[in-house]
Order: C-alpha cells, then sequence, then structure tokens
C-alpha cells in the first residue's frame, strides 16, 4: 500500500525541533520519502494536517510483567508464566496505543518477553517492537531475587541468579540462548524488593566484567539497574552501555559516566507515583522509606547529567506501583520539571532511545529508509508536555493502529 501522511508539523528528531507542512511517502511498512510542497498522484492520503506528528515513541525501560498495582512484584510468587504471558501482551498493547511504538522490557520472569516479541513479529498477535532481556542477572539476595521462602525452589523467577564470574557468564549465555537481545544487570539493590541495599554494589567488578565482556563479544548491550555512587562507579568501570535510574549519583559518578559515554535511563515515574500514593495504598514502610531516600536527589541528578552532555534516553519503568501502561507519557512532564528543555524531552524519546538501543538505523525519526512508526498528537508539546498524554494517531510498520 502506497501512503502518504500530510503532516500540519513534523518533529525532526535530529535538529530538534518541528517543521511545518511536511509530507510523509509510506510503502511496504517504509519510509520512501520526506517532503514538503504538492503531494504525488497515485497515493493515498493520511491528512494529519491539524496534528503534530512524531517519530514512534520508544520507552527504554519497561517491565511488561507488570500492571502497576501497588503489590505487583508479589505476582513473580503467586502467578505462572502463562498467566504472566497473557497480562504481559495485554500491558504492551497498551504501550502501543499510547504511542510508544517501540519498548524495551527491563526483565522478564521466563521469557515471556521473548514469546510475546517474538508472536508480534510474526504477525501472529499485535504489539509494540519489542527490545528485550528475558530474566534479569542478579545475585544471591539482589534486586531481582524473587525471595521465595527457603522452602520453595525458585526455578522461575524475575533474575537469574548468579554468585561469581563464571556463573555470571553461564546466566548470560542462557540469557542471549533463549533470546535476549541485552543483559540486564541488577548492579545494586532496588526500591520494590526487601533487604537489600540501594547504594552497595551488588556484583563484584569482576562478575560485572564477565557479563560486560560477554555482552561486547556477542554485540550487545548491557543495561545496568544502579542507583547509588558505589554501584553505578563499579557498573562504569566495568564498561556497561547505560545505566537505569542513577536517583543517587554522586559527582565522581557523574564525571565517570561522562568520560566513559555512559547512557542514562532516569525513569522520574516510580519514584514520584510511591510517595504520592504509597502510603495511602498500604505500600510497607520499608519500601516508601527507601523510595524517599532515592527521590530526594533524583531530579536535580537529571538535570546536571543533561547539563555535562551525559546521553539520556527516555524511560519509564512502567508496571511498577501506580506506575501504568499506557500512561507512562507523564514522564515527560517530570523531564521537563526537572529542567530538560520540552524539544530535547522528545528527542530522548526518538533518537536517544533509538540510538542507546542500537536502532538508530530503522526506529527514531521520519527519515527515508527508516521503519514507518510514526505517531501524532493535536496540540504542540513543546507548548505543553501534557498533550504527550493523548496520542490521536499510531502507526507502527506503516499499519495504523488508532486514528
Ligand atoms: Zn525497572
Amino acid at each position: 500500500m502506497k501512503q502518504v501522511l500530510k503532516c500540519g508539523q513534523l518533529f525532526l528528531a535530529r535538529e530538534k525541533r518541528f517543521a511545518a507542512d511536511q509530507n510523509v511517502y509510506v510503502e511496504d511498512g517504509r519510509i520512501t520519502a520526506v517532503s514538503s510542497g504538492p503531494v504525488q498522484e497515485g497515493w493515498e492520503v493520511v491528512d494529519l494536517g491539524g496534528k503534530y506528528v512524531l517519530p514512534g515513541l520508544i520507552d527504554a525501560h519497561i517491565h511488561c510483567n507488570l500492571s502497576g498495582g501497588p503489590n505487583d512484584m508479589l505476582r513473580f510468587g503467586q502467578m505462572s508464566v502463562p498467566d504472566f504471558t497473557v497480562v504481559s501482551l495485554v500491558n504492551v498493547q497498551a504501550d502501543l496505543m499510547a504511542g510508544f511504538t517501540t519498548v524495551r522490557d527491563e526483565g522478564a520472569i521466563a521469557f515471556t518477553d521473548v514469546a510475546i516479541k517474538n508472536a508480534i513479529n510474526r504477525g501472529e498477535t499485535w504489539g509494540p517492537r519489542m527490545f528485550v532481556s528475558g530474566p534479569a542477572l542478579s545475585p544471591t539476595g539482589g534486586h531481582a531475587d524473587t525471595h521465595f521462602p527457603p522452602y520453595m525452589s525458585q526455578s522461575e523467577g524475575l533474575g537469574l541468579l548468579c554468585d561469581s564470574p563464571d556463573e555470571c557468564r553461564a546466566a548470560g549465555r542462557y540469557a542471549m540462548k533463549y533470546g535476549a537481545d541485552q543483559l540486564k544487570i541488577m548492579s545494586t539493590g532496588g526500591v520494590m524488593t526487601k533487604g537489600d541495599d540501594v547504594g552497595a554494589p551488588a556484583f563484584t567488578l569482576e562478575e560485572l566484567q564477565a557479563i560486560v565482556d560477554l555482552a561486547n563479544s556477542r554485540g550487545r548491550i548491557t543495561s545496568a539497574h544502579a542507583h547509588a555512587g558505589d554501584g553505578i562507579k563499579l557498573a562504569v568501570r566495568a564498561g556497561v552501555t547505560v545505566i537505569e535510574h542513577a536517583t543517587m549519583a554522586d559527582e565522581e559518578a557523574r564525571e565517570m559516566m561522562r568520560q566513559a559515554g555512559t547512557w542514562v535511563v532516569p525513569t522520574l515515574s516510580p519514584g514520584v507515583s510511591i510517595l504520592r500514593y504509597g502510603p495511602e495504598a498500604g505500600l510497607p514502610d520499608w519500601l516508601v522509606e527507601k523510595d524517599r531516600e532515592v527521590v530526594q536527589t533524583h531530579a536535580s541528578n537529571v538535570k546536571k547529567f543533561f547539563e555535562m552532555g551525559i546521553p539520556l534516553a527516555f524511560g519509564t519503568d512502567c508496571g511498577t506501583s501506580f506506575n501504568y501502561h499506557g500512561k507512562q507519557a507523564y514522564e515527560f512532564q517530570l523531564l521537563h520539571q526537572a529542567g530538560i528543555p520540552a524539544a530535547e524531552t522528545l528527542a530522548m524519546a526518538t533518537i536517544n532511545a533509538a540510538k542507546m538501543m542500537r536502532m538508530d538505523d530503522k526506529v527514531g525519526s521520519v527519515e527515508a529508509g527508516k521503519l514507518a512508526d510514526i505517531v501524532a498528537v493535536d496540540a504542540d508539546p513543546i507548548a505543553d508536555l501534557s498533550v504527550m498524554m493523548h496520542v490521536s494517531f499510531v502507526m507502527k510498520d506503516g499499519k495504523i493502529y488508532k486514528q
């Protein structure tokens, strides 16, 4: 099918600005040309004349297994793998309908993320383009240890537990064997897991290096969940591609990231949501207190990362408590409140995220040769980023899902 999208305003992701009256030609799921002036004959016109058109959005940190309920982390000890598969598909479909044509899953049980990705790619069901981790690599007692009671065996959990460089290599090989696009590493404890430490490094440098070397040897990226200084520094020294959260990075950690060119996916949403809704919903005190600790320096850190030129990509951690699939565009407003210019937040969710995932030859901008992943909103997001929560047009691979 030959279609031309007549765009009132089109976001040029590389230039971080909108251009008026652009025509985007789409054939067989790909963008073949972008031009202004009269529309060529023989193409079916899709009129987006009153809209602000953007490249398909990328959420570079989601959890398809989690649905935003207050205690969804407890699901890992309660739900079956088939249950997870169905729930996860529904969640990523909500992401697509909100304009997120590509999502990066940051850790899922029993390769449910891989199963959904494959079914979508085979055309057996519909959903966003998925970039997946499978289960995250975690030490015993770490952030992806599902913490089953000692009398229950942990055959499947959120994490692959590994406690030496050899075990880390084996876990990484296992994750890639069954379809992980990247290796996700739990480099420090987390807010939502009891008993681990958000600051202390979870893995040793040798363990981290074993994982990074393995990923590099296969041309894969590494994603390290890390909240505080020491955990971040060790991950950066090991050479990870991207730090997730980086809530409590200190000056030395920021400088190390800048020098190494380490990416950051900040995910401001969960910290803010848990603090706002957690106490009333009855989340345990230890969890709310951990959240209070990491939130304090998060927004100011994001601003510092930006000012230092540390590359930033958009991610929301959606699925975590009160952080719902399909509503995650709230993150745009939080980034802006933290001091990131509006156009930069749009670049973070398009070209930046695509570069971080090494997918910028396919997605992240509306340019000839790329896949036709295109979304639109009804008002100028530069003037008011809340419009990003109301995406009114969604195209993925040239197919219209919302109009
Ligand atoms: Zn996460």
